[in-house]
């Protein structure tokens, strides 16, 4: 197994959370009694790069089928985030209606929505067929493919490049990154500008986050390591920005390398604190799989307590980040009884691995449980906020990362 980005031989572990189904796979009822398909769940970081990666190359299209089914759009939270984007980006690169903006994994039009409101031509790139078909129908033009070099060739053949790409919580899920940066490249207009959004490798280390390692998620990314593979591309970081999204995220600014942007010292900041937090020598990634560990054990010790006190116990959220939990504990119906969740496209079906129900979120009001585990620990206080009707019956809520805690 060598680097996906710089081809080092990979010889160090940085956790390893045995074998899971991909955690988008969600099952029917008739699947229940078919064999499931499960994958290693390990990582390595390169002594070189710091690109922290998944051990397999799993061939992405098999992961986004037809059945992938994650809609941006039912999130407030997200929402709110992608609008208030879009107000300052305009203002910051004063986007007009000549301007034009593509989004790279555009899911329902969540974000370009926002764009044509200001009459912004854009355009999403979109590899799943029933996500893109949402967009479609609020107007947005969005074309159902994977984004990668060969794409981005054809394209700019009879098409104009663009002002503004734009990628949120996309650059880790895909398996080549040296294709996908290059493509970027290749659509983007001389003095044009990419904003990235994705999760801070940082945070997630400090904040024992290791329930968002994921099949579909290939790569863990520093600042020091998506400068370098920009960098490679011809590409320039000018200016990064912390954000409080899924728990740590970075939002990237880069133009290329001859653009008239000029860098900003945020970058430097931001570089030297990962140097001061390890992150460009081996200690950081050091210590990852006893933390990982310790959560997967106070989560089991939970349920196993409750369950012994006949207190019934289900989820909120069927979430990839429920999922690894869930499989990394060896968790099934018998500790948690079912899982809610808002998205229709998901309802009725079973989690993979570990076969929970996801129900309607009125199975709540019915059953009255005494827990409500709340796996997308990112949009917790939306979550509580919703449920809060449990109270009426003395129910509490609980979430295991970083640490597990009850709420009163
Ligand atoms: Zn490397």
């Amino acid at each position: 197994m060598k680097c996906r980005f710089c081809s080092t031989e990979l010889v160090h572990i940085f956790v390893d959370l045995g074998s899971s189904p991909a955690s988008n796979s969600f099952l029917s009822k008739d699947q229940l009694n078919k064999a499931e398909t499960y994958y290693p769940l390990r990582l390595f970081v390169c002594e070189k790069c710091f690109l922290v990666q998944i051990d397999e190359y799993k061939k992405s299209d098999e992961i986004f089928n037809s059945d992938y089914a994650y809609f941006s759009s039912f999130s407030k939270t997200w929402l709110d985030h992608a609008r208030k984007y879009v107000e300052m980006i305009t203002e910051r690169l004063r986007l007009t209606s000549k301007s034009k903006v593509i989004e790279i994994a555009s899911n329902d039009g969540y974000l370009l929505q926002y764009f044509i409101e200001k009459q912004i031509p854009c355009l999403g790139i979109e590899p799943s067929s029933n996500t893109a078909d949402t967009a479609r129908k609020k107007g947005i033009e969005t074309i159902v493919e994977f984004f990668t070099e060969d794409f981005a060739e054809n394209y700019i053949q009879d098409a104009k490049k663009a002002d503004l790409i734009i990628g949120n919580n996309v650059l880790a899920h895909v398996p080549d990154i040296n294709d996908f940066v290059t493509a970027l490249k290749l659509l983007l207009d001389d003095n044009g500008s990419i904003t990235l959004e994705f999760p801070h490798l940082m945070r997630l280390i400090e904040h024992s986050q290791f329930d968002t390692i994921y099949h579909e998620h290939f790569s863990y990314l520093s600042l020091h390591t998506v400068r370098s593979i920009f960098k490679k591309s011809g590409l320039r970081i000018y200016n990064v920005e912390e954000l409080i999204t899924h728990g740590g995220s970075l939002r990237i600014y880069a133009c290329h390398e001859k653009s008239h942007q000029k860098n900003l010292e945020s970058v430097n900041q931001l570089l030297d604190n990962e140097a001061q937090q390890g992150l460009i020598d081996l200690s950081a990634y050091q210590h990852f799989q006893a933390k990982a560990n310790r959560i997967k054990n106070d989560f089991l010790l939970f349920l196993l307590e409750k369950k012994r006190l006949g207190k019934t116990i289900v989820g909120y959220g069927a979430a990839a980040k429920g999922n690894t939990l869930l499989n990394y504990a060896g968790v099934k119906p018998d500790l948690l009884e079912y899982v809610c969740d808002a998205a229709p496209s998901k309802q009725g079906k079973f989690l993979p691995g570990s076969h929970l129900p996801v129900v309607n979120e009125r199975k709540i009001k019915e059953s009255q449980p005494d827990f409500v585990v709340i796996f997308p620990w990112n949009i917790k206080d939306e979550i509580m906020n919703q449920l809060d009707y449990i109270k009426e019956w003395e129910g509490r809520f609980v979430v295991s990362v970083p640490v597990l805690e009850i709420f009163d």
